[in-house]
């Protein structure tokens, strides 16, 4: 997946982390600097991504509180990668596709 940044105009220090979805939708995540906490979406497809400090461990937390909730997307695969703020820093990005996802 490929992820776009931009700052939020309102919100200057505040990082939109978004994607194209297959699903059709654009989910996206909030990421503030210097936040020690990761902002997420959570798209209708199933598909999940957190942005900012810490990404993976919350998604993997986040995750494991929706084991029953999501047993039919058959699991996910987990990825990580990072992106570049606007501001110059690395934002981590974590994210997770089902194996089986929900129609939009
Ligand atoms: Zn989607
Ligand atoms: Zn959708």
């Amino acid at each position: 997946m490929e992820f776009l940044v931009t700052e939020i105009s309102s919100k200057p220090g505040t990082a939109y982390v978004r994607y194209d979805c297959e699903c059709g939708c654009k989910p996206g995540a909030e990421c503030a600097r210097d936040s020690g906490e990761a902002g997420s979406d959570h798209c209708c497809c199933g598909r999940v991504h957190f942005a900012g400090a810490d990404a993976r461990a919350q998604l993997d937390s986040y995750l494991s509180g929706r084991a029953e909730d999501d047993a039919e997307l058959g699991g996910y695969v987990v990825s990580e990668t990072a992106v570049q703020a606007p501001w110059g820093d690395e934002i981590p990005v974590a994210y997770a596709v089902p194996n089986k996802p929900r129609a939009h």
